[in-house]
């Protein structure tokens, strides 16, 4: 190749636009359908604890007493039984992954407005 060519090859190089995206600047869209998280509608939840039951890695605890529902989103793999699982619909594959970590910790999330609701009903009767 004569220096010309080499020129050439180099310009192009120079011009042309960058063949990965420049991240964290500029971030990919999930495709539709992608697997990244769960989430959950507390409030529709019941704590039947079929979730828990069918989660394949232990990932989801239900304290049934505590109307709490938990998910420990290091253990998760997203294979999407609990939702499937879930008589109430109340849990969804969200397309989005989990924010990165640096040490584990367990999402937890509790119907505290039911709960608070049906103590007031109680002491009202
Ligand atoms: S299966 Fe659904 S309703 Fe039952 S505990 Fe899990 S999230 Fe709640
Ligand atoms: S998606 Fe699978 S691994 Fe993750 S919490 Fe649900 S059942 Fe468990």
């Amino acid at each position: 190749m004569g220096s010309f060519g080499i020129f050439k090859m180099v310009t192009g190089w120079a011009l042309s636009k960058p063949a990965t995206r420049l991240y964290p600047f500029v971030k990919r869209e999930p495709y539709a359908g992608t697997r990244g998280s769960i989430e959950i509608d507390i409030q529709k939840c019941t704590f039947c604890t079929l979730c828990q039951k069918k989660c394949p890695t232990e990932a989801i605890l239900v304290k049934r007493q505590e109307k709490i529902w938990e998910i420990d989103r290091l253990r998760c793999i997203s294979c999407n039984a609990c939702v499937d699982a879930c008589p109430k619909n109340c849990l969804r594959m969200l397309t989005g992954y989990s924010p990165s970590v640096t040490a584990r910790t367990v999402d937890s999330f509790a119907q505290e407005q039911l709960k608070s609701a049906a103590e007031a009903s109680k002491t009202a009767q």
